[in-house]
C-alpha cells in the first residue's frame, strides 16, 4: 500500500474510532474492534485500500452521529457510495418461509452487486466477524443470525467463488445451528486426523521425491483437512459412515503451469493406483462457479484411500478468494504472478462468463490503482440486466432484452413454446423490455411450437435469433 492509501486507511480508522467511542460490542470489546476486523477480512482476500477504508467506515452512518455526507466530504464519492451501499443493503432478515426469503435476499444481494460488487464483499467480511463473535449474543439471536449466514451469505460467497469465506461462514453457522453434530464431527475428524497426520506426512514426502525425480517444479505440496460442515454434509450422504469418505484428508499439489498439472497426475498415478471413477478434471470442465483443479483418489501406502488435488497457484488462489483473486491477478499483483509463473498462463475458456468479461474489460484499463478501483464500480454492468426465473435463478441479459430472449436463454424448448410472459406476476407483451431485477415467468404451449417472424424484429440476443431462424428454416418459412 502506498503512503497516500495508508494515510486514507489511517484517517478512516481515526474517524471510526472517534465516532464509535463509548460504544461497546455485546462481547464487551470496544466497538471499533468490529469494523477493524471487517477491514482485516477484506485485506485477507486481497482487496485494496478503498474497499478496506469503506470496510472500516461501514457502520458509521447507521450507528453514529457522523453522516454519509461527512464521509463523502472527507473520503470522496466512491468510498461514500460503498459505505452507503452497505448501509442500504441493511439488515437482511428472514421472514416468512425459508425459500421465499432466501430468494428475495439473494436477489437483493445480486442487485446490490450489480451496482458494485465491493458492497457485497464488505457485507460478507462484516458477517464473518459477526459470526466469529456470535457467542456473546442471546441464543435466539444466535440461531437467527446463524441461519441467515448458512442460507444467504455462505451461498453468495460460494457464488462469488470465495471458498475461504464460504467455508468459515458455514463452519461457524453449523456450530450454532447443530451444536451436537458439530461436536461429533469435530471429535470424529480429530481422532481420524491424528491417525492420518503421520500418514499424510509420508505421502507428501514420497510425492515430493517422485516429482523431483521427474523434474517437475513444485510450488507446494501439503496435507489439508476437509472443513467441518462439508464433512457433515458428506457424512449424511453416506449414512454417517466415515470410512466411505475418501477426501476427509487429502494432499494438494501446487504446480506452476496447467501442463504441469497433467504431468503431475501421470506421475501420481504411476506411483499410486487410482480409484476408478474418482478422477475429476475440473481444469477442462470447471465447476459453474469457476472452480478449477484436478482431483483423483488413490490407493496410498498401506492401501488407504487418499484424495489428491492438483492445481496451479492461480487456481488455488481463485478457489480460496474467488472474484477477489481475479482482481488480484488481473492487476496489482503482477510481480507476484511473474514470480510464480515463468510464462503467462492461458486464460481458461470456461469460467463464469461475467467474471471473464469483467476481467477482459479490466485488462483494457490502466494499471494505476485509481483507475483500477474506479473500474470496480462495474460500469460494465450498465449494459447488463439480471432477471430471475420464478425459481430464483439468475439470467444475465443485454440491455433491452425481451421475454423471448429470456426464454431462449433458459432453454431453447421454452423459447420455441413461448406464448406469453409475466413480469413480477403481471402479463406483458413479448416485446416488453426487461428491467434489472424483474422476475420473468414464461407461459408455454404444450401442444405446439410457435416462433414467429415477428419475434426477429424485437429480440436482442443472437442466441434467440439463431433459434428462431432455425425453427423457421425447419418449417420452410424461410
Ligand atoms: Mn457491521
Amino acid at each position: 500500500m502506498d503512503s497516500k492509501n495508508e494515510a486514507m486507511v489511517r484517517s478512516a480508522y481515526a474517524l471510526a474510532e472517534k465516532a464509535h467511542t463509548n460504544q461497546k460490542r455485546k462481547s464487551g470489546e470496544a466497538y471499533i474492534d468490529h469494523p477493524l476486523h471487517t477491514a482485516m477480512n477484506l485485506a485477507k482476500i486481497g482487496l485494496g485500500a478503498r474497499t478496506i477504508t469503506a470496510g472500516i467506515l461501514h457502520d458509521v452512518p447507521e450507528d453514529t452521529d457522523v453522516t454519509i455526507e461527512e464521509i463523502e466530504k472527507k473520503f470522496g464519492k466512491e468510498i461514500a457510495a460503498l459505505v452507503d451501499g452497505v448501509t442500504k443493503l441493511g439488515k437482511i432478515k428472514l421472514r416468512g418461509t425459508k425459500e421465499e426469503n432466501y430468494l428475495e435476499n439473494l436477489r437483493k444481494m445480486f442487485l446490490a452487486m450489480a451496482a458494485d460488487i465491493r458492497v457485497v464483499l464488505i457485507k460478507l467480511a462484516d458477517r464473518l466477524h459477526n459470526m466469529e463473535t456470535l457467542g456473546s449474543l442471546p441464543p435466539e439471536k444466535q440461531e437467527r443470525i446463524a441461519r441467515e449466514t448458512l442460507e444467504i451469505y455462505a451461498p453468495i460467497a460460494n457464488r462469488l467463488g470465495i471458498g475461504d469465506i464460504k467455508a468459515r461462514l458455514e463452519d461457524l453457522a453449523f456450530q450454532y445451528l447443530e451444536p451436537k453434530n458439530y461436536e461429533y464431527i469435530i471429535k470424529l475428524s480429530a481422532t481420524e486426523q491424528e491417525q492420518r497426520k503421520k500418514y499424510i506426512k509420508t505421502v507428501v514426502a514420497e510425492l515430493k521425491k517422485e516429482l523431483g525425480k521427474e523434474g517437475i517444479r513444485v510450488v507446494d505440496v501439503f496435507g489439508r483437512a476437509k472443513h467441518i460442515y462439508s464433512l457433515f454434509q458428506k457424512l449424511k450422504k453416506h449414512d454417517m459412515n466415515i470410512d466411505k469418505i475418501y477426501d476427509l484428508v487429502g494432499v494438494r499439489i501446487i504446480v506452476p503451469e496447467i501442463v504441469n498439472c497433467y504431468e503431475t497426475l501421470g506421475i501420481v498415478h504411476k506411483k499410486y493406483r487410482p480409484l476408478v471413477g474418482r478422477i475429476k478434471d475440473y481444469i477442462s470442465l470447471p465447476k459453474p462457479n469457476g472452480y478449477q483443479s484436478i482431483h483423483t483418489t488413490i490407493f496410498g501406502p498401506e492401501g488407504n484411500f487418499l484424495e489428491i488435488q492438483i492445481r496451479t497457484k492461480k487456481m488455488d488462489d481463485e478457489a480460496e478468494f474467488g472474484i477477489a483473486a481475479h482482481w488480484i491477478y488481473s492487476e496489482n499483483k503482477r510481480s507476484f504472478k511473474d514470480m510464480l509463473f515463468r510464462k503467462k498462463t492461458k486464460v481458461p475458456d470456461q469460467e463464469l462468463v461475467w467474471i471473464k468479461q469483467l476481467r477482459e474489460w479490466q485488462n483494457g484499463l490502466g494499471k494505476d490503482d485509481q483507475e483500477f478501483m474506479e473500474g470496480l464500480k462495474i460500469d460494465f454492468f450498465k449494459n447488463h440486466i439480471f432477471a430471475f426465473t420464478p425459481m430464483g435463478d439468475i439470467i444475465d441479459l443485454p440491455e433491452e432484452a425481451t421475454p423471448i430472449d429470456f426464454a431462449y436463454r433458459v432453454h431453447s424448448e421454452i423459447g420455441d413454446r413461448a406464448v406469453g410472459a409475466k413480469v413480477n406476476g403481471h402479463i406483458v407483451t413479448l416485446d416488453y423490455k426487461v428491467k434489472n431485477g424483474e422476475i420473468i415467468e414464461i407461459l408455454t404451449s404444450k401442444d405446439h411450437k410457435n416462433p414467429s417472424r415477428d419475434w426477429l424484429r424485437f429480440v436482442k440476443t443472437s442466441n434467440a435469433k439463431a433459434h428462431i431462424r432455425k425453427f423457421m428454416k425447419k418449417e420452410g418459412m424461410i
